[in-house]
């Protein structure tokens, strides 16, 4: 599928706050994902990070604002949860797995014949898998357990995708080797977004950075965001946070809308 920046809408955040039992995980937080960036999401533990990707691909509800996803299907946004959200003793092979991904392309319906298998086959030696179409996914390391895991994003063939965490306890090689797909992704202009911890590597790599602690801290061009001082600011954010604060509405802090 030919994908062009055009094609790919940008996706808006307008004050967003997603809770969990009204306690807010994310704060009014707004800003734009440009058609075809490359973008890393960092912050804190517990700054909201995977809240807010959960939020976009409408695994949780917003509780205040809105999320404009510029008119894009669900299915045309991939996303790969925090591996500690994966469970990988389902029994279920390395084929099933990447073919998930054609599921969540054509619907749960969607016939898989003789070329969605192809798919999923040459996905997988795009991540250097090949051969291992039949072995369980517990049988996997890790790092070929999410190898895997992007193979599915291959084949699900989607404008933007969401990554939490991919490269977390992953060897040098693999990371080497997922990062290269991510920005041939990138060089594909779709939309790619992802929640990472090495600034290094984000620096390196990613010419947008969002910087949460449950608010925005910033966003913008990774080198005018990721500063001593906004990381100071974070800090602070973090350690300021009422962990029971109730939900407050857009009108308290004014309505970007
Ligand atoms: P990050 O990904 O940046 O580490 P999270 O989005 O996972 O942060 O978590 C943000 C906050 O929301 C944390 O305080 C966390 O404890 C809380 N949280 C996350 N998931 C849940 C949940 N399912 N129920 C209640 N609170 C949650
Ligand atoms: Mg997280």
């Amino acid at each position: 599928m030919a994908v062009t920046a055009s094609t790919a809408p940008a996706i808006r955040l307008e004050n967003v706050t997603v809770t969990y039992d009204r306690h807010p995980a994310v704060h009014h937080v707004s800003g734009h994902f440009a058609p075809g960036s490359l973008t890393a999401v960092v912050g804190p533990n517990g700054a909201g990070k995977s809240t807010l990707l959960k939020a976009m691909v409408g695994r949780l509800p917003v509780a205040d604002g809105r999320i404009d996803r510029g008119g894009l299907d669900m299915r045309d946004i991939a996303f790969l949860p925090q591996q500690a959200a994966i469970d990988r003793s389902y029994p279920i092979s390395v084929i099933e797995t990447v073919l998930l991904g054609h599921w969540q392309r054509a619907g749960a319906f969607g016939h898989i014949g003789r070329a969605g298998i192809a798919a999923a086959s040459n996905a997988l030696a795009a991540v250097g898998l090949e051969g291992f179409e039949r072995r369980p996914l517990s049988t996997l390391s890790v790092g070929q357990a999410q190898r895997a895991l992007f193979a599915r994003v291959l084949v699900q063939d989607a404008r933007v995708i969401l990554l939490d965490e991919p490269f977390n306890a992953l060897d040098a090689r693999t990371i080497a080797d997922l990062l290269a797909l991510l920005q041939r992704w990138h060089g594909e202009q779709r939309t790619v977004i992802a929640v990472l911890h090495d600034f290094d590597m984000v620096r390196r790599h990613f010419p947008e950075a969002v910087y949460l602690a449950r608010r925005l801290v910033d966003w913008g061009p990774v080198d005018a965001v990721l500063t001593a001082e906004n990381q100071l600011a974070a800090r602070r954010m973090a350690e300021s946070w009422d962990e029971h604060a109730d939900l407050c509405h857009a009108g308290d802090v004014g309505n970007a809308a």
